[in-house]
């Protein structure tokens, strides 16, 4: 790390920086600038962390070269990380993108759900989703059909081949979930829930992690990091877009470019959701196709047996036609891309 002293900072102060840090078996060396001295600082950030040396007077700032996410980082992993499952399907890497699809919620009408699945399978998906409990800004929207979801969640899979997402909640579902669930979803309002992220950290089960409304993509890479750390490297990364000050077009701002961003800094795989990501269904195409070319291993899409009656996101969610016209062209968009990548 790079420590800049202040205009007036002392020499005892700068010394005294600087033998915490020799205390503290960090490699120093310093120059004395005309304005200010600068500290360049190797060693074990865990032993002495920069919030630490940032709170000695005297010290104007402190600047940290090395990404803090060291397990996520392309520098601790060069290849790319691939997940597999049971049935062959592998996300990440050089394979095909998957396709994740579903309603929002699960509802109580299994005859739709069966519907969608059946749609997917058809069009070549791999993974059915939807949520059984539903993190809602309003206690009065629907929050979900609780295990009941699941179970039809995962018979819907079963029947038609496909694997099942769906998003967790509360750590105390976890064992229940596992037993439903391929893939736990970690929704954008819980990035952050921490005791959320180490307890599917402690278990195996893959996770797809979506970007949280408001973070960063440091902050993205740092959550996804306490699930590495607690023990579980099947991550599976996904950018749902960011809240910013325009809303009158699009629910979210879709940040396409954190995708080749986290390409570069990290192994894991990422995927896009542009139905989140945008909150209209017309978007829904055209984001998928741009996150597509950019490098995501996948795309998230909603998918509703019949949108406007839909509990929660219809109108982020595609109908069973537009979603068969649209996979077939995201299919041969992918065929394309392949083809131009060889
Ligand atoms: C969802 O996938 O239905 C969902 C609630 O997503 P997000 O957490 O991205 O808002
Ligand atoms: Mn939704």
């Amino acid at each position: 790390m790079i420590i800049i002293m202040e205009r007036n900072a002392t020499e005892a102060q700068t010394q005294r920086v600087i033998n915490v840090l020799k205390e503290n078996e960090f490699e120093v060396r310093y120059n004395e600038g005309n304005v200010h001295t600068v500290i360049d600082a190797l060693g074990d950030k865990t032993t002495l962390t920069p919030g630490r040396l940032a709170a000695f007077d005297g010290v104007k700032e402190v600047k940290i070269i090395r990404e803090p996410f060291r397990l996520a980082s392309r520098d601790r992993k060069e290849e790319d990380t691939v997940i597999e499952f049971s049935n062959g399907v592998k996300i990440g890497g050089n394979n095909k993108p998957v396709s994740i699809v579903g309603p929002c919620s699960v509802e109580e009408d299994f005859d739709g759900l069966m519907q969608v699945a059946q749609a997917a399978k058809e069009m070549g998906c791999e993974f059915l989703r939807g949520g059984a409990f539903k993190p809602r800004t309003s206690p009065y929207d629907f929050q979900g059909f609780g295990e009941q979801a699941l179970k039809y969640l995962r018979k819907a899979a079963d029947e038609t081949g496909l694997l099942t997402v769906s998003e967790i909640m509360d750590a105390s579902d976890l064992d229940m979930m596992c037993e439903y669930v391929d893939v736990l979803q970690i929704g954008a309002r819980n990035t952050q829930n921490f005791k959320l992220l180490h307890a599917v950290g402690k278990c195996k089960k893959p996770v797809i992690l979506k970007r949280g409304l408001a973070s960063t993509i440091r902050e993205f890479l740092l959550a996804a990091e306490h699930i590495l750390y607690n023990g579980n490297p099947n991550v599976i990364l996904c950018e749902r877009g960011i809240r910013s000050f325009d809303s009158a077009f699009t629910r979210n701002v879709m940040d396409i470019a954190s995708i080749p961003v986290i390409k570069k800094y990290s192994h894991l795989p990422i995927i896009i959701d542009p139905s989140h990501g945008t909150g209209q269904r017309y978007l829904i195409e055209p984001m998928a196709k741009a996150g597509l070319v950019v490098g995501a291993d996948g795309v998230m899409m909603e998918v509703h047996h019949d949108p406007e009656n839909a509990l929660s996101d219809g109108k982020q969610s595609l109908p069973i036609p537009m979603f068969k016209e649209v996979m077939a062209r995201l299919n041969t968009f992918n065929e394309n891309l392949k083809n131009l990548k060889e």
